[in-house]
């Protein structure tokens, strides 16, 4: 099912996002981990491409898997700052030969080579110049695009980031996920000026469930995201006790989901990341809400 259809649905949802494995050898437990994310029955599964260490030969292997396999939507992640025209073509044909119908369009992480020589030399610059060939193959994708309520860390102020935005959803996305973010504040006053500036299409908000104190390190430097006090001394007091600072962290991210649905949105992207127990409890939190016809 197209996500395009999907987010139509006027009922309060969840979807997870998983990602694939490191090594080959691990192939077969991260396979397991997202088939227990699917068997909950989410709207939709993202698998992401390359990111957080995964390699990115299997995503496509995992999401085909849990389409196939579980009946659940899935959406392929795939970037293109690193590659030649020549392997996003074919990158491209594999999505389509697999049957994935909805593609989240990147254009990934600059390593440290290109952030010292700068992007002249890549076929590829911007994830704008990627949605704009999905939407050209024919294969009829229904193209997803990244966004940062918080400004992508790259860009010189909001206006910038949100003119770039615009043109990456003219190129071809019908829907926008977002950077995760810790004060859903920051999320209603981004969406306010994207409103604003003319970018109509759906945009899901990416919640991050924070289940040890050294993730909390970790995800702030790779997303830039503000963390607020609440958040900081829950951290402080149950850091050092992971079963309390998970429960901590569920219970956070749980308590931003149903602000959002509180405040007209419909579908919450969350990054379990590979951790059914998470997933399924943060499903558990909400099983009265979810489902729920607006
Ligand atoms: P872009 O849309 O190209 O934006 C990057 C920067 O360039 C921004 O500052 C933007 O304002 C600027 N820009 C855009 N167009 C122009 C232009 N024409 N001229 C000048 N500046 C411009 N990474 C992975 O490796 N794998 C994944 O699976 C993955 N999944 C992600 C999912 C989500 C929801 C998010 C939010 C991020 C994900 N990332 C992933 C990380 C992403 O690749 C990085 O954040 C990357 O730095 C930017 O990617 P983008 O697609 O947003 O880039």
């Amino acid at each position: 099912m197209k996500l395009s259809e999907l987010l139509k649905q006027n009922k309060l949802s969840l979807s997870f996002e998983v990602f694939p494995p490191k090594t080959d050898t691990a192939f077969e437990s991260v396979k397991r981990a997202t088939e227990q994310i699917a068997e909950l029955h989410p709207s939709f599964v993202s698998v992401t491409y390359g990111a957080g260490g995964g390699t990115s030969k299997y995503t496509l292997d995992i999401a085909k898997n849990i389409k196939q396999e579980h009946g659940v939507p899935t959406l392929a992640h795939l970037t293109c700052v690193s590659s030649t025209k020549a392997t996003v073509k074919e990158r491209i044909e594999d999505i389509k030969n697999a049957g994935i119908e909805n593609v989240m369009a990147l254009r990934g992480d600059l390593t440290p080579e290109l952030e010292k020589s700068g992007l002249a030399d890549c076929d590829y610059h911007h994830a704008a110049e990627l949605v704009y060939e999905l939407a050209e193959s024919g294969a009829g994708f229904c193209i997803g695009g990244a966004c940062y309520p918080e400004i992508h860390p790259e860009s010189a102020n909001q206006k910038e980031d949100i003119k770039y935005l615009k043109e990456k959803v003219e190129a071809g996305c019908e829907f926008l996920t977002t950077q995760m973010f810790f004060d859903n504040n920051l999320l209603y006053n981004f969406l306010y000026k994207i409103r604003e500036a003319g970018i109509t299409v759906p945009v899901i908000p990416g919640v991050m469930p924070i289940t040890n104190a050294n993730q909390v390190e970790r995800a702030v430097k790779l997303s830039g995201s503000f963390v607020p006090q609440r958040f900081k001394s829950l951290v402080d007091k149950f850091g050092a006790n992971p079963a309390a600072m998970k429960q901590a962290g569920i219970a956070y991210a749980t308590d931003q989901i149903i602000d959002l649905y509180a405040n007209g949105i419909t579908n919450v992207h969350v990054y379990s990341m590979n951790k059914p127990d998470v997933a399924a409890k943060i499903k558990e939190n909400l099983s009265d809400m979810l489902g729920y016809e607006l």
